[in-house]
């Protein structure tokens, strides 16, 4: 990880700084890029959109690191009723939704953030479209790995999302590529200690190429998330050379990162996902994006200094 996206990330978790930018009109113009509102209607808008120009997406209700019960519950609620708007718009075929556990209780105990994510995985399977567990910081891989587990017991098709950074990586996603399954690789958004990530950037690109390979050769349907060209360029040759035609896999990119790149794959033939972020708590999800692009962050501080 570069110092400066560590720096960004740490300063990250301060608390002036953070009611600082929520206070400033000056950044609606960069959340607007990179979230799609903050209502349910402004997310199913954005999601008809871009289903309209021929993408499919996973819908994010951003919020994390939940400390009650009654937040849990809210954004539960806030699930149910985006599952029930997307069955209503007839968009369920092409849109489904990423769920982080900690926004639904995985920090307070693990069984209630359990039985929070059962309840979003039946409304999804009554509307026809499907659940993917995003993966959050390495105190949490475990826990979220046993509660994938116990959805796929019951929803086979629960993603799973995988980060290539962790040492342990390659390990996990043999097992989680099989029949049936979905798997979400991503190279990972968090500043990791050295023990559990690779830190060096070559070194988590050649993790991401050994892992998708391995999620090629499984019976799993692989997501391929990144904006990176090079690992593009890399994982359609793989795909040809593992036998998958378009179709057999998938390309997920954030709403807002690489448009272009994203319509050129769709015209392609390729399936393209777009994660498009909602809801009023996007500091966190804004950060991440700025820490990893320095271009991000210098349109972010001009539309600072221009307000
Ligand atoms: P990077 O190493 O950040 O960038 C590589 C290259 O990609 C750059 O050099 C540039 O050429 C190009 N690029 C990157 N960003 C831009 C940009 N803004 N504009 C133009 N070019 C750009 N992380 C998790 O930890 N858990 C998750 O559950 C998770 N889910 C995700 C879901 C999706 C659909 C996506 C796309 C990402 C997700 N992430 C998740 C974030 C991910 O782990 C990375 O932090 C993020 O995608 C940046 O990595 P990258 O692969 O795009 O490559």
């Amino acid at each position: 990880m570069t110092p400066l996206r560590s720096l960004i990330l740490a300063v990250a978790g301060n608390d002036t700084l953070r009611r600082a930018l929520t206070a400033t009109r000056g950044t609606r113009g960069v959340v607007e890029r990179f979230v799609a509102g903050e209502t349910v209607a402004d997310a199913v808008t954005t999601a008809a959109r871009l289903i309209d120009s021929g993408l499919y997406v996973t819908l994010d209700y951003l919020g994390e690191d939940t400390g009650e019960t009654g937040q849990a519950e809210s954004t539960v609620r806030t699930y149910l009723a985006l599952l029930g708007r997307l069955g209503e718009e007839g968009l369920a075929a092409r849109a489904e939704v990423s769920v982080k556990l900690s926004a639904v209780g995985l920090l307070l105990d693990e069984k209630f953030a359990l039985d929070n994510a059962r309840r979003i995985c039946a409304a999804a399977e009554r509307v026809g479209t499907t659940v993917t567990v995003d993966m959050e910081d390495h105190r949490t891989t475990e826990s979220t790995l046993r509660v994938l587990g116990e959805l796929r017991r019951t929803w086979p098709w629960v993603g799973a999302v995988v980060q290539s950074y962790l040492r342990r990586t390659e390990a996990d996603v043999a097992g989680l590529a099989v029949a049936d399954s979905r798997v979400r690789l991503c190279k990972g958004a968090y500043a990791e200690p050295e023990e559990f990530a690779f830190t060096a950037k070559h070194d988590v690109d050649l993790s991401y190429v050994r892992c998708a390979n391995i999620l090629l050769a499984g019976d799993g349907y692989p997501m391929f998330a990144t904006h990176d060209p090079r690992l593009i360029a890399i994982l359609g040759e793989r795909a040809r050379w593992h036998g998958r035609k378009p179709g057999g896999y998938e390309y997920q990119m954030l709403f807002g990162v690489r448009p272009g790149e994203q319509r050129r794959l769709a015209a392609e033939g390729e399936t393209v996902r777009v994660y498009v972020p909602f809801g009023e708590q996007w500091y966190g999800y804004l950060v991440r994006r700025l820490a990893e692009r320095p271009a991000n962050l210098a349109f972010f501080l001009r539309a600072l200094a221009s307000r």
